[in-house]
């Protein structure tokens, strides 16, 4: 699809690595993401206690301010012993309890609770959301999760956040520890991602 005819999607991040990974896979659906940095959009709030209400949120917000279609992404780890924590807070798990902002005391945090339970499997979750206005009724939303468990030593250079703690038995290694591509490939937001063309050329096939 050339830029011509591509339709533009404002994506409600601006990430510079999420807007080339959801380019990659969404340009086959004839779709072009556009930072919403580059529009004046600022950050919208993320004040909702599960990842899809936020998600929702980012989108209408970047919708509402531009006037076209929009896709937004929340993501986070959840650890069901702990009743699904750090959940939304993931980002902030340390710095809401007074700690610093940073992967190193989310980490540490993450660890010395599950001190006190058994059960240490967790899965990286990411919910997408499109919407086509502000005002749409019908979102797209497409959730990818991907599962593992939490171990106490950090293994691996690679990656960001949990990466370091979240071992997958399958690979037999963290996912810091897995090559940047492979991730790419297998995450938690490469699942959403893949849904979410699924339901888009669904969509773009189906009768208006
Ligand atoms: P965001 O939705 O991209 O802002 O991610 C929220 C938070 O979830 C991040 O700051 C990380 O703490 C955590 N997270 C989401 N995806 C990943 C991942 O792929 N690796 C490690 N941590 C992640």
């Amino acid at each position: 699809m050339n830029h011509d005819t591509a339709r533009e999607v404002v994506l409600a991040s601006n990430n510079a690595g999420k807007l080339r990974e959801f380019s990659a896979i969404l340009s086959s659906a004839g779709i072009r993401m556009v930072a919403q940095g580059e529009l004046g959009v600022t950050e919208a709030d993320e004040p909702h206690v599960t990842f899809v209400e936020n998600a929702i949120a980012k989108a209408r917000h970047a919708s509402q301010h531009t006037g076209r279609p929009a896709l937004a992404d929340d993501s986070g780890l959840c650890v069901p012993a702990l009743g699904g924590a750090p959940g939304v807070y993931s980002a902030r798990y340390a710095s809401m309890n007074g700690g610093e902002k940073s992967d190193l005391a989310n980490n540490m945090r993450l660890v010395s609770h599950l001190q006190r339970v058994q059960d240490h499997r967790a899965y990286y979750v990411a919910v997408l959301v499109y919407l086509e206005s502000a005002d749409d009724p019908c979102p797209i939303v497409a959730e990818g999760r991907w599962h593992g468990e939490i171990v106490a030593t950090p293994r691996g250079e690679h990656g960001f956040g949990y990466d370091p703690h979240f071992w997958l038995p399958e690979q037999g290694c963290t996912v810091a520890e897995l090559d940047p591509a492979e991730k790419n490939r297998i995450s938690h937001r490469a699942r959403a991602l893949n849904r979410l063309l699924e339901q888009l050329r669904e969509l773009s096939g189906a009768p208006a």
